[in-house]
């Protein structure tokens, strides 16, 4: 078995060799906790979960390290002139910077959870790690691939030459990028910021330069080498990190070791597009986890809308996609709760050979994922499987092998999921529907309809049945 991965630093799809023998070390850009993660940074967060999971299933013992960026980041990419996010959200909900750190970490937790990613092993904090930062810039200084101007530390471009190729931009283009109002202290409009001077700035710490905080790559630097050693196996980040953000990270982690490549595979999302256009607070279109689960959709559901087309693909997330989702993730719990019963003996078995079928839906499955994590052939080798599956009347073994192929997707690829509303609704909403069955035996229809307004009003529908109220999600 060979697994390959489309490499952006060589923009070719190269065969996996590990560092070591049977380990994988992975690294993924994080979020900024300023505010709710929208479903676009969870594409990219859902990357490094499938990456994770085919490799354990594939064998590997994985380490994987996801930061949390609680210093504040500039709203703009250009560093020298921006806002910070974490600021302008403290000062909008009166709140200190780490409160706010805080607060939106939990709710990405949340939603870690709500979508079924594992855990990562370490969430490192960029606030517990400045000293580690200091450290890799004093050094930085030391071997002259950094100088100082007035408190601020500069990380000097010229004296890596290799800076440019990850993303493949010429001089110009960096030239370019870095075009708008450069910092006068600046020795090239290229060179960026590792530790920067701002007294207006709400986050400070001492350093050997002076009061002031990290710029906003070094973070990713220090906390990937404190947590995986000066080499790693896999970078993962969303297309807008390839530059600067990661071409400033390769010039730090290099510089510093004096090893390279620092980063052995370095995988990249695409953007996630909202009804074919980009997704922007100005349109009103960013979309949240919460928002989804609101609407009624489940943790699964959500998970694989944004996992479904493969990472090298621009995602168009659409509610008819969800729905078509929703319908897919259905017919394989359809097709497996039958053959649950097959081989449970609740319903009649028959005498089909399953073997073969089994056999090439595994191969289709996981062979496509070791091509590049390859999710529309994974996809295809899944539903190949369920139409299979539903034609046969397999022996009650034969039920028990299909199953142990879903059991393995579904340990892989995190779908289908318990079907929508089967976690059942929250006491609330229990609570809502006696008070309506009360009000229904008073005949007091007005008072059951104010309170089935009251029950939609938290996802939930209340169906009258002859055995009670049941409740549906929506
Ligand atoms: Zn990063």
């Amino acid at each position: 078995m060979t697994i390959r991965f489309y490499n952006t630093m060589t923009r070719t799809k190269e065969e996996f060799t590990p560092l070591e023998p049977g380990r994988a070390t992975m690294y993924h850009c994080g979020p900024t906790v300023y505010m709710q993660a929208s479903i676009g940074n969870f594409r990219a967060f859902l990357l490094g979960d499938l990456l994770r999971r085919h490799l354990e299933y594939r064998g590997y013992e994985v380490k994987q390290v996801m930061n949390i960026t609680d210093v504040g980041h500039m709203t703009d990419d250009d560093e020298d002139r921006g806002r910070d996010k974490m600021e302008e959200s403290a000062k909008a909900e009166r709140l200190d910077p780490l409160q706010i750190a805080r607060k939106y970490e939990e709710l990405f937790f949340k939603d870690v959870d709500t979508l079924g990613i594992r855990r990562a092993h370490v969430y490192p904090r960029a606030t517990e790690h400045i000293e580690d930062m200091q450290e890799m810039i004093s050094v930085l200084l030391e071997k002259g691939l950094a100088y100082e101007a007035e408190g601020n530390v500069f990380f000097d471009i010229s004296k890596f030459p290799s800076y440019g190729k990850l993303s493949g931009k010429n001089l110009d283009e960096l030239v370019e990028g870095a075009r708008v109002e450069v910092n006068p202290l600046k020795r090239d409009p290229r060179d960026f910021a590792l530790w920067k001077v701002d007294p207006h700035h709400l986050m400070q710490w001492d350093s050997p330069w002076g009061k002031g905080f990290p710029g906003w790559h070094i973070e990713c630097s220090a906390m990937s080498i404190r947590h995986l050693g000066p080499r790693i196996d896999f970078h993962t980040g969303g297309e807008d990190n390839i530059f600067p953000h990661h071409e400033c990270e390769i010039a730090q982690s290099e510089g510093y070791t004096g090893r390279s490549p620092f980063v052995r595979v370095w995988l990249h999302v695409r953007h996630l597009l909202v009804d074919g256009g980009k997704m922007s607070k100005s349109l009103g279109n960013v979309y949240t986890v919460p928002d989804l689960l609101e609407r009624g959709y489940t943790g699964p559901e959500i998970r694989w809308a944004l996992m479904r087309v493969h990472y090298r693909q621009n995602l168009n997330f659409t509610m008819k996609g969800m729905e078509d989702v929703r319908s897919a993730l259905g017919r394989v719990r359809e097709c497996r709760s039958r053959l649950e019963d097959i081989a449970a003996g609740r319903a009649p078995a028959g005498a089909d050979p399953v073997e073969e079928m089994c056999a090439k839906a595994g191969e289709e499955i996981f062979g496509s994922l070791d091509d590049d994590l390859d999710i529309a052939g994974a996809q295809a080798g899944l539903f190949a499987l369920v139409s299979a599956a539903n034609k046969a009347a397999p022996a009650r073994e034969g039920a028990e092998a299909v199953l142990h192929v879903f059991r393995e997707v579904e340990d892989v690829l995190g779908i289908p999921g318990p079907a929508p509303g089967a976690e059942g609704p929250p006491p609330e909403v229990v609570e809502l529907a006696k008070k309506r069955a009360e009000a229904r035996k008073a005949r007091n229809y007005a008072e059951a309809d104010r309170l089935r307004e009251e029950i939609r009003s938290l996802g939930w529908k209340v169906i009258d049945t002859p055995r009670g109220p049941k409740f549906s999600r929506g």
